[in-house]
Parts: structure tokens; C-alpha cells; sequence
């Protein structure tokens, strides 16, 4: 399992996008904070592609991503990390406390041992992505 690092753009708070058409179903997504239409996705398929293609096209920002990286998986954040301290955790502090094991800092346990699970990332997420079974990616 990969991890990814994202940042939606605010165009949506900020009513800088184009209309949305369905603005009374939009709710912010489980997935970071993408945003999604708060219908299933059965019988409301054609409402979805709709709403997908707004979300694509809405603003400047492909598919309302400021940025979307790939990072690594958890074995690479681990040795990211590891790398950062023996360079100096003073020096790297600010990059440090941002890493998903900031927000374990309590957790001390999870930073000696690379094999224990994983602390719920704040601001990286898991790349197990949702696919719809007959989504049309544009
Ligand atoms: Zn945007």
C-alpha cells in the first residue's frame, strides 16, 4: 500500500468555481477532503459522471488538486524519517513534525519499531482508491 500527499485547492469555499449542478448534494469526502455528491453511487451513476466531470473542470486546478504526490510507501516514510534524524532532527523539526509519524509522536513505540502498524496519517493518505465499477475517467 502506497501513501500520497494532497492539497485541495478552496476554490469551492471561496465560490471561485464554475456552478456546480448539484450544489445541495456536495459534502466533503472521507478521502481527505475531496469533495463528493452525498447520493450512492447506484441509480445515480449519470449524476456522478456529471458531478466528476465539474469536479475535473471546476477551477484551475485539475480535479481541485493544489497538489497531488505520490510519497511512498510506509517502509519509505519510515527510512525518509530515519534519514531526517541522522541528519539532524533539530534541523529538520518543521519537515519532521509534518510526516504521518507527527501525528503518533506519543506513540514511541511505533518509532523504534518499523513493523508495528501505522498511525492514522493527518495529512498523507493511503492510495487505495475508490473505483466505481463503470466511473469514466476523462
Ligand atoms: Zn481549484
Amino acid at each position: 500500500m502506497g501513501l500520497d500527499a494532497a492539497v485541495r485547492c478552496r476554490f469551492w469555499e471561496e465560490g471561485r468555481t464554475r456552478p456546480c449542478p448539484f450544489p445541495q448534494r456536495i459534502q466533503l469526502g472521507t478521502d481527505l477532503d475531496l469533495l463528493e455528491l452525498d447520493l450512492p453511487w447506484e441509480g445515480n451513476e449519470e449524476m456522478h459522471r456529471q458531478f466528476d466531470r465539474w469536479r475535473w473542470h471546476c477551477c484551475a486546478h485539475e480535479n481541485m488538486w493544489l497538489a497531488n504526490e505520490r510519497i511512498s510507501n510506509w517502509s519509505g516514510v519510515r527510512a525518509f524519517q530515519q534519514a531526517l534524524r541522522s541528519a539532524g532532527e533539530a534541523r529538520f523539526s518543521t519537515l519532521l513534525a509534518a510526516t504521518p509519524m507527527a501525528s503518533a509522536r506519543a506513540a514511541t513505540q511505533v518509532d523504534l519499531d518499523p513493523m508495528a502498524p501505522a498511525p492514522a496519517p493527518v495529512t498523507f493518505r493511503e492510495q487505495k482508491r475508490r473505483v466505481r465499477p463503470s466511473a469514466k475517467v476523462d
